[in-house]
C-alpha cells in the first residue's frame, strides 16, 4: 500500500499501532502515578527493560505514550520523547548528551529562552560557538575536534532568518557530528527535517503542533539517520540493545527521569486532540502570512517586512528550497520611523497584543521591549532585532478581516 497522505496518517495512526480499550477513539488518560502488577517478577522485568511496560509516571504513561507515538510518526522517527514543555525537551536532551569539555555550535538567531539556556550551558563548562547558520562556512569554520553537535533552528524567531539546514545536514552527516534541529516554527508538513539530515528534531508542542493556546509540552524525535556509536557520550549502561534506541534511552533516563519534566497525560490528550488539524490549520496560516505580508510590503507606513515568502527575503531561495506548502506564519515588521510601535499595536482591535506563536488567533508583539529585553541592545543588534520591530504570529482568521485590522490601525496615523 502506497504512503497514507499527512492528515490520515494523523487522525488514523496512532490507534492502528495500539488499539485503545473498548474501540474508544481516544487513549484514555489515567490519572494514576503507579502501576499494578500481577506478580513481582512483573515490575521486575519492567525496571530492567525486558518488558514494554509503565511503572511510574514521571517516566511513563499511556497517554504520554500514545502522543510519543504520533509525535514519532510526525517526523518519520524511531522514537520520541514527550516534556512538560519546549524548553524541558531541549534542555533535558543538551543536558543528557553533553559534558563539561565538549564544544557545540549553535545558531547565533535563536529563540531567547534557549539563547539563555546556551549561556547557562557555556557557564558549566560547555563550549559554545554562536555562528550564522544562513551560510554553511560559518559552521565549518567553527568546527573543532571536540565539536559534539550542531544545533540550530529552521527558520527563526523574530527575524525569519532561514538556516541552511539542508547544506549543514550534509556536512554533519560526512563529519558524523550530531545534527539538532529545533523545527518549531516549521512543524511537518512544511518542513522535513529528516530529509534534511537532522539527527534530533527538537520541538515545542505549545506552538503550533497543539496550536490552541490552551495546552504546554515539547518533545524530541530521533530520526534514526544517527549512529550512536560515534557519540562518546553515551554511557555504557544504555549502550544495550538496538543502537538506534540509544541516544533516547540516555534522554529518557538522565534528563525525563532524573530531571523530571514530564508531560502531564491530560496535556498529553489535549496535544493529540489538536494535532489532529496540524495541516489544516498551516495552511490556512501560511497562506494568510503571505497575503499580510504583501499587503504590508507595499504599505507606505511599514519600513520592513520580514518573511521568508517574499523573494526579497535574503534566504528566500533557501526557504523554497527547503520548505513545502508555504513559508511558516510569523513575521516581522518595522514602522516607518514617525510611527510609535507602542501606539500601532494599541490601535490594533483584531489581533491580539501577546507573547506566544502559533496559535489559531493572530497576535503581535513589540518583541525588543518584552522577550529580547534581556538579551541587551548589543545581542539584539547581532540578532538582526530593531528596537522597534513588532513580531505577528499570524492565525486562521480571515484573511479579509485581517488586513482590514492593520489596514485600519495604520490609518490612524495619517496626517
Ligand atoms: C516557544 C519555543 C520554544 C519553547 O517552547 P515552550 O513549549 O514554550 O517551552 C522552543 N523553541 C522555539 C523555536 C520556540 O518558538
Amino acid at each position: 500500500m502506497s504512503k497514507q497522505g499527512f492528515t490520515t496518517r494523523q487522525v488514523h495512526a496512532d490507534r492502528q499501532l495500539n488499539k485503545p480499550e473498548h474501540g474508544a477513539v481516544h487513549t484514555s488518560t489515567t490519572n494514576s502515578v503507579l502501576f499494578e502488577f500481577e506478580d513481582a517478577q512483573g515490575i521486575i522485568d519492567v525496571f530492567q527493560g525486558k518488558k514494554a511496560g509503565h511503572v511510574y509516571s514521571r517516566s511513563s504513561s499511556g497517554a504520554v505514550a500514545a502522543l510519543q507515538n504520533m509525535v514519532n510518526q510526525l517526523e518519520d522517527g524511531v522514537g520520541a520523547l514527550c516534556f512538560a514543555t519546549g524548553m524541558a525537551a531541549i534542555s533535558s536532551s543538551l543536558f543528557s548528551l553533553l559534558k563539561s569539555g565538549d564544544h557545540i555550535i549553535v545558531s547565533q538567531y535563536l529563540f531567547g529562552n534557549t539563547r539563555s539556556f546556551m549561556n547557562t550551558l557555556a557557564d558549566l563548562g560547555i563550549q559554545i560557538s554562536f555562528v550564522d547558520v544562513t551560510s554553511l562556512q560559518n559552521v565549518i569554520d567553527a568546527y573543532q575536534p571536540n565539536t559534539r553537535a550542531v544545533y540550530t533552528e529552521t527558520v527563526a524567531n523574530p527575524v525569519t532568518q532561514v538556516a541552511d539546514v539542508q547544506g549543514i545536514g550534509r556536512y554533519c552527516e560526512e563529519r558524523k557530528i550530531l545534527f539538532i534541529v529545533d523545527n518549531t516554527m516549521t512543524p511537518p508538513p512544511l518542513f522535513d527535517a529528516k530529509a534534511m539530515k537532522a539527527s534530533l528534531v527538537v520541538t515545542s508542542l505549545t506552538k503550533y503542533i497543539s496550536g490552541h493556546g490552551n495546552v504546554l509540552g515539547g518533545a524530541v524525535i530521533d530520526t534514526g539517520l544517527y549512529d550512536w556509536r560515534q557519540y562518546p557520550n553515551i554511557k555504557p549502561a544504555y549502550q544495550v540493545a538496538d543502537v538506534a534506541q540509544w541516544g533516547l534511552t540516555q534522554i529518557k533516563k538522565k534528563g525525563l527521569r532524573d530531571i523530571g519534566a514530564t508531560l502531564a497525560p491530560s496535556a498529553a490528550h489535549g496535544i493529540a486532540v489538536g494535532m489532529e488539524t496540524l495541516a489544516l490549520r498551516l495552511e490556512k496560516s501560511c497562506h494568510n502570512a503571505q497575503q499580510l505580508a504583501t499587503f504590508l510590503e507595499n504599505h507606505p507606513k511599514i519600513a520592513n517586512v520580514y518573511y521568508p515568502g517574499l523573494a526579497d527575503h535574503p534566504q528566500h531561495f533557501i526557504a523554497r528550497e527547503q520548505m513545502q506548502h508555504g513559508y511558516g506564519a510569523i513575521l516581522s515588521l518595522d514602522l516607518v520611523e514617525d510611527i510609535n510601535p507602542i501606539a500601532f499595536l494599541n490601535a490594533l482591535e483584531l489581533v491580539i497584543c501577546a507573547t506566544h506563536l502559533g496559535d489559531n488567533r493572530t497576535l503581535a508583539l513589540p518583541v525588543a521591549a518584552t522577550i529580547f529585553f534581556e538579551n541587551g541592545e548589543a545581542e539584539r543588534e547581532k540578532m538582526g532585532i530593531s528596537e522597534t520591530m513588532v513580531r505577528i504570529s499570524v492565525g486562521i482568521e480571515d484573511i479579509d478581516d485581517l488586513v482590514d485590522d492593520f489596514a485600519n490601525a495604520l490609518a490612524q496615523f495619517d496626517e
